[in-house]
C-alpha cells in the first residue's frame, strides 16, 4: 500500500539541484520537504570532487567539493528538509507513485508533487565502444574520485586522460592530489572542448596534450599496459597503465525509462516544458538530468529557481502544457531543453533554450514561431558548450522551430 504524503514534495537526488530545491521550497513555505538520496550520505557529484572550485554562484566562497556537499545537506535541514538516505528510486507512476527500496524494505510513496533530479554520469568505455582488450584501470573521473577521495585508493600510476571537458581537468587535479603525471591528455577533435584559459592547465601540468588525436584501442591483461592512439601521422602506442574516460556525460535517466514519463532521446533526458514540468505535470525536473553537462552552480540555481515554480503550482495550475515539440534544423544541432513552450511566458528557471551542438560549428541560430523569424543569433562554439537562446516573445507562442545555418 502507498504511504500517503499528500502534503509533501518529494525530490529524487540529494545533489546540488534537488537539494537547493527543497531548501528553498521550505524557505517559501511548503510544509513537508523529503529528499531521497541512493547514497548513504546526500550531497551529489561534489561529495567526491576533493578539489575547488564549488560555491562561489551560491555562497559567494569557494570551496572544496565535499565542503561544499556538507554545506548544502546542512543548510536543507537548517530549513527543515527532511532527507532519507540509502532509499534508491525504482519507478515512477502516475499519481504520482513513487516506488522505492531501503532499508525499511519496498515502499511506494505518494506525494503531492515530486522533483527528479538525479543527475548525470560520464560515459564507460563499454558505452564509448573502445576495441582492445578487457584489463583492471579503465575507469571514469567520476569513479576515480570516489576511489581517491572516498576510499582512499590509488588506482594507478600513469594513466592517460581521454577527453578535454572541464571535467577532464578535474581529472588531471586529482593525478596531482595523488602525485601522478598522467602519460597524456587526448582529445579527438583539433581543440580542447574546456574553454581557455583551462587549456592551458595540461601545459601547466606538463601532461602532454594530444590534440586531433584518437584511441582505437586498450591494451592489457590484468592490467592496462598500452593504448593504441591515432592523429594524421598514423598510428603508435603510449605506454600507460590506467584510462580515464572522462566527460561525454549523459542524464542518469535509469529510472525514467521503465517509466511512464517521456524521454528526450536527442538529450537523454526527461522532455519538459519551460516550467520544468515533465508530460506528466505531477513531475518535475531539474539539474543535470536535463542536459549533461552544467556546473554544481548551476544545477544549484536551477533547482533553487524550480523550487519557486513548484510552490506556486500548490496555490494556482500552470498555464495547460502544449503538445508541440520544438522542432530542430541543421544536422549539428544536438538537442534544445527544454523541448516544448506552454502558452504564455511566465517565469521559466529555464531561463530560455539552452542548445547544444554535436561537431564544432560557426553560423547563425534563426528561431522561427509559425514561420515567422524572431530571433537570430550568431554561435560558434564546440559540443558540451552551453548556447542559450531566449523564449519568443510572444504570449501564446506556435509552432517553433530553430535552424542552425552555418557558414563554410
Ligand atoms: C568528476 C566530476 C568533477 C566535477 N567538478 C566540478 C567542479 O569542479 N565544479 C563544478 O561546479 N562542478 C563540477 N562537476 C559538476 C557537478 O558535480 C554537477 O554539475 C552537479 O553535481 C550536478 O548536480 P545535480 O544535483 O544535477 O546532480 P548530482 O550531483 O549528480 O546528484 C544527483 C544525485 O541523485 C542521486 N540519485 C540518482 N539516481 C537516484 C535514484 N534512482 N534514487 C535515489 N537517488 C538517486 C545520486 O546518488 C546523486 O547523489 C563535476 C562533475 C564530475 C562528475
Amino acid at each position: 500500500m502507498a504511504e500517503s504524503l499528500q502534503d509533501a514534495i518529494l525530490i529524487v537526488g540529494g545533489g546540488p539541484s534537488g537539494l537547493a530545491a527543497a531548501t528553498a521550497l521550505r524557505r517559501l513555505g511548503v510544509p513537508r520537504v523529503i529528499v531521497l538520496e541512493r547514497e548513504p550520505m546526500a550531497g551529489g557529484i561534489p561529495r567526491h570532487c576533493g578539489h575547488y572550485p564549488f560555491g562561489l554562484r551560491e555562497y559567494g566562497r569557494m570551496m572544496k567539493g565535499p565542503d561544499y556537499a556538507r554545506h548544502l545537506v546542512r543548510t536543507a535541514q537548517e530549513a527543515g528538509v527532511e532527507i532519507r538516505t540509502q532509499v534508491t528510486v525504482t519507478d515512477l507512476a502516475p499519481g504520482p507513485a513513487v516506488s522505492v527500496t531501503g532499508p525499511s524494505g519496498p515502499q511506494v510513496l505518494a506525494p503531492r508533487l515530486v522533483l527528479l533530479a538525479t543527475g548525470a554520469r560520464e560515459t564507460s568505455r563499454a558505452a564509448r565502444l573502445l576495441g582492445g582488450t578487457k584489463p583492471g584501470g579503465v575507469i571514469t573521473t567520476g569513479t576515480l574520485q570516489s576511489m581517491v577521495y572516498l576510499h582512499g585508493q590509488r588506482p594507478f600510476r600513469q594513466p592517460v586522460i581521454l577527453g578535454t571537458e572541464l571535467v577532464s581537468f578535474s581529472a588531471i587535479l586529482t593525478c596531482r592530489h595523488l602525485g601522478i603525471r598522467p602519460a597524456a591528455m587526448i582529445e579527438p577533435n583539433g581543440r580542447t572542448t574546456a574553454r581557455w584559459p583551462t587549456a592551458l592547465f595540461p601545459r601547466l601540468a606538463r601532461v602532454p596534450l594530444l590534440l586531433g588525436t584518437e584511441i582505437t584501442a586498450i591494451h592489457g591483461r590484468d592490467r592496462v599496459t598500452s593504448v593504441s592512439v591515432r592523429d594524421t601521422r598514423g598510428s603508435r602506442d603510449i605506454a600507460c597503465d590506467g584510462v580515464i574516460v572522462s566527460g561525454a556525460f549523459r542524464p542518469d535517466a535509469a529510472v525514467l525509462q521503465r517509466s511512464h514519463l517521456r524521454i528526450d532521446p536527442a538529450s537523454g533526458g526527461p522532455e519538459i516544458d519551460q516550467y520544468g514540468r515533465c508530460s506528466d505535470p505531477d513531475y518535475f525536473a531539474a539539474g543535470n538530468l536535463l542536459r549533461a553537462v552544467e556546473t554544481a552552480g548551476w544545477s544549484w540555481r536551477e533547482g533553487w529557481r524550480m523550487a519557486q515554480i513548484m510552490a506556486e503550482v500548490l496555490q494556482r495550475p500552470l498555464p495547460d502544457p502544449s503538445e508541440d515539440t520544438i522542432t530542430l534544423n541543421g544536422d549539428a544541432l544536438a538537442y534544445c531543453v527544454p523541448q516544448r513552450l506552454a502558452g504564455s511566458g511566465g517565469p521559466s528557471p529555464l531561463r530560455g533554450f539552452q542548445l547544444r551542438v554535436n561537431r564544432a560549428v560557426k553560423g547563425t541560430l534563426v528561431m522561427r514561431v509559425d514561420g515567422q523569424i524572431t530571433t537570430r543569433k550568431p554561435v560558434e562554439t564546440l559540443p558540451e558548450r552551453r548556447i542559450l537562446l531566449p523564449y519568443p516573445d510572444t504570449r501564446n507562442a506556435g509552432k517553433i522551430d530553430i535552424t542552425l545555418d552555418e557558414t563554410a
